[in-house]
């Protein structure tokens, strides 16, 4: 008579280890939202001026947002590739923004993340700008994705580009999965686009009811050309750049709305970003870096350090701003470590970073320091692990000079400017890089050298001329003509 309860009880606890996780029943949903080209001063809780976010400013009162999230490289592919594998994106042969054109992409031998959520019984989904690699073999499908709906990469890609001569690019396509559901979008269809990357966040994220999900909204908005619908237009005293991101903001707005309406809110990790800074040359047409040097396209701060707003109510902390130094390499590997996911076979450079996402007063970056990529593999700064210390190499970069950008959508040029020798920026005093302090203190300039030859070695630096040994092959496609 004593045993049948006992016995109960001992299949209820078996019942209960076997069900349970770190999350009690289920692990939590994902969605990963990535603006494209949006500056660190664009949102209204950064200091945006002339139109408001109040749903992203909602979504950091209910979660943290950080002030010194970094991507790995200040430019579109080369971004994505790092968010979604958790590597430099020199290491797998990603650099700059690849032409529709281009011959390669992310390489289908690297784990994305949602190749391993999806180990772990995700659905997974996407919407929107993908970047990786055009053509059937590198589609979103062949790296993950259950779904995809959306353009294969950036909507200046195409016939209507200002600057671009004739016959440079091909119509810009819209797919839904593998299949070009629209083969020439127009300036009309554009219009469109962000209401209808939100109406496809919005259908994957309701239909998941059975599993968890994961789900990476990549918005192609506010890279140039800007395009709004009629919801949002002539609605922001900053022009038609506000209106973008006034509905980017309402987006997020719906994706919330729909995460607690199906009673997800405390089971969904939300994460917005942007995939680089501004592009400055584009003046009224581009967004701000706040108070930060330089934008898009170079590894001074107004590049690399982007918003990063996210929420996990009861997991994350509430209405804390987060000044803690971490990378978008770290993504992955924090979610897996949160998941007991087993890591990419092969090496990455992210690291575990959830105790500061915590913000835990006790928690140390585990990196050492960062390297900082730009261009054909140059290694352009190393940035200590602690997020103190920048030594920026000597390169070339562009630059406006101080010229206003240019107007309607219509680019100024840039012109090239010199680093001639190694400058240490101490980012805590001074996140504006304008002093230099190599002078002050050589033994941090030595320290961060150290580093940066460790860095060329692994990974080389075109600047000085040295190949690295871990860097691994783009995928490449088939040459034509073979089997
Ligand atoms: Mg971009």
């Amino acid at each position: 008579m004593i045993r049948c309860p006992r016995f109960l009880l001992f299949l209820g606890v078996v019942f209960a280890l076997a069900t349970s996780s770190t999350y009690g029943s289920r692990p939590p949903n994902i969605i990963l939202i990535v603006a494209d080209d949006l500056g660190y001063g664009d949102l209204g809780s950064y200091g945006a001026k002339g139109y408001s976010t109040p749903h992203l400013d909602a979504l950091a009162e209910k979660g943290v947002r950080f002030t010194h999230f970094a991507v790995a490289q200040a430019v579109c592919s080369a971004s994505r590739a790092a968010f979604l594998t958790g590597c430099y994106p020199n290491r797998l042969g990603i650099h700059g923004a690849l032409s529709p054109k281009a011959l390669h992409g992310l390489n289908p031998q690297e784990t994305t993340l949602a190749e391993l959520l999806r180990a772990q019984g995700y659905a997974t989904g996407m919407a929107g700008k993908w970047h990786l690699g055009s053509g059937p073999e590198f589609s979103p499908l062949q790296q993950g994705f259950d779904q995809w709906f959306g353009i294969p990469y950036s909507n200046d890609m195409w016939p209507h580009h200002p600057e671009a001569p004739p016959g440079t690019y091909p119509p810009l396509p819209l797919f839904e999965n593998d299949r070009v559901v629209d083969a020439a979008l127009s300036p009309e269809d554009q219009i469109q686009l962000t209401t209808r990357f939100t109406e496809a966040a919005v259908s994957f994220i309701t239909q998941q009811q059975k599993r968890p999900f994961f789900f990476y909204l990549a918005h192609p908005m506010p890279h140039v050309p800007l395009f709004v619908s009629e919801k949002f237009r002539g609605k922001s005293a900053r022009g038609l750049y506000g209106d973008v991101i006034m509905e980017l903001d309402w987006s997020v707005g719906e994706i919330v709305k729909t995460v607690k309406a199906l009673g997800l809110e405390r089971d969904t990790l939300i994460i917005f970003t942007s995939d680089n800074g501004p592009w400055l040359s584009y003046g009224t047409h581009a967004g701000s870096a706040g108070a930060f040097r330089e934008g898009k396209g170079t590894s001074w701060e107004g590049g690399l350090r982007v918003p990063c707003i996210m929420a996990w109510p009861d997991t994350l902390p509430e209405g804390v701003v987060n000044d803690r130094f971490f990378m978008s390499i770290d993504l992955l590997p924090t979610i897996a470590g949160k998941l007991n996911a087993p890591r990419p076979s092969l090496a990455i450079d992210g690291r575990d970073v959830w105790p500061l996402l915590l913000n835990e007063p006790e928690a140390r970056n585990p990196h050492e320091a960062y390297g900082v990529w730009y261009a054909q593999n140059e290694l352009q700064a190393v940035i200590s692990g602690d997020g103190r210390w920048k030594l920026v190499l000597p390169h070339t970069y562009r630059t406006l000079g101080g010229k206003p950008g240019g107007d309607r959508g219509k680019p100024v040029k840039y012109t090239n400017s010199q680093v001639n020798q190694p400058q240490l920026f101490d980012l805590r005093q001074e996140p504006a890089e304008t002093t230099s302090l190599a002078s002050t203190q050589p033994q941090v300039v030595q320290q961060l050298t150290v580093l940066a030859d460790a860095f060329r070695q692994d990974l080389g630096d075109s600047l000085t001329q040295i190949k690295g040994q871990g860097n691994r092959p783009a995928g490449r496609k088939a040459a034509p003509g073979s089997p």
